[in-house]
């Protein structure tokens, strides 16, 4: 079987080169997936925008309405990082719509992956750092929402704590979140993960896979996870403008493998995201997000 990809053309808002969000990097991505075979006919799913109904279950209605009306308020505007226009409100609602469908083929296939995704930091009442609306936050609920899942586990590995999922998915006991990520980087303000692991500037390929390989068994054990999220941020990496961490392509290649194969030998299905990524040799960072690809195209 090829491994299960959610695309859209709208994933990439088309903000100018000089941008400080590399949005160049969607297209670039599907460009690195074609040359390694990776996107073909019968392994592309298209994004559908994720109807507003879906949203409200991790956003405030209001909210939800301001981004699809593009009507969000200059404050929360620079929180966020750039204006909600029509391409980005529209990008947001794929990327959440995106996500719901590659946790549905996971679901129905193990492994399924969006190409874009993971921001995490989007709260239940706004948007922040780069993310307009929680793709996976939103995918969690609807599939307990359907009740097609009841128990869901999130690893979140961009360098990023997740401050958004947990604050929308706090005290939901069907749901645990788990954040690994450079204590000393975005957000200032963390919001409590069930589980979150902080690691010191500089941490290199080694202590970050052994840190890693000791969290892995902990989190499957004595629970049942219906599906696993796996925001497979890039921003780890040692090249990344924002990131503060030092791992190679091979760490980040081992990171993913260490995770899917150890869910994937569980039975337990996998939806992976991009995460963050952020420099400006974007035909770089592009193949540090096809990395993802490639390994779970291994498990697919
Ligand atoms: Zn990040």
């Amino acid at each position: 079987m090829p491994l299960q990809i959610v695309h859209h053309p709208d994933y990439d808002a088309g903000f100018a080169v000089n941008h400080r969000f590399p949005m160049s990097k969607y297209p670039l991505l599907m460009e690195a997936l074609h040359a390694r075979g990776l996107a073909r006919p019968d392994a592309l799913n298209t994004a559908e925008p994720a109807p507003a109904s879906w949203l409200k279950l991790a956003h405030a209605a209001d909210y939800v309405d301001q981004v699809i009306s593009c009507c969000v308020p200059e404050k929360i505007e620079r929180e966020i990082g750039f204006p909600v226009g029509p391409r980005v409100s529209l990008r947001a609602q794929l990327a959440a719509g995106g996500t719901v469908l590659a946790a549905r083929l996971a679901m129905r296939h193990g492994i399924a992956c969006n190409t874009a995704g993971g921001s995490h930091h989007a709260r239940r009442a706004q948007g922040a750092g780069f993310c307009t609306f929680n793709d996976v936050a939103v995918a969690a609920l609807a599939l307990l929402c359907e009740d097609v899942a009841r128990n869901i586990l999130v690893v979140d590995l961009d360098v990023h704590q997740g401050d958004g999922t947990a604050d929308i998915l706090a005290g939901d006991p069907r749901v645990f979140t788990f954040s690994m990520h450079g204590d000393r980087n975005y957000p200032v303000r963390k919001i409590a993960s069930d589980l979150d692991i902080a690691l010191p500037d500089g941490t290199g390929d080694a202590a970050y896979i052994e840190r890693l390989a000791t969290i892995l068994p902990k989190l499957s054990a004595g629970a049942h996870w219906d599906i696993v999220f796996y925001n497979a941020g890039v921003d780890v990496h040692a090249e990344d403008r924002l990131g503060r961490l030092a791992l190679s392509d091979d760490g980040l290649r081992a990171r993913d493998d260490i995770v899917i194969s150890h869910f994937r030998a569980l039975g337990i299905p996998v939806c992976g995201v991009i995460g963050g990524g952020y420099s400006t040799d974007v035909p770089a960072l592009a193949a540090r997000h096809a990395i993802l690809f490639e390994v779970a195209a291994g498990y697919a």
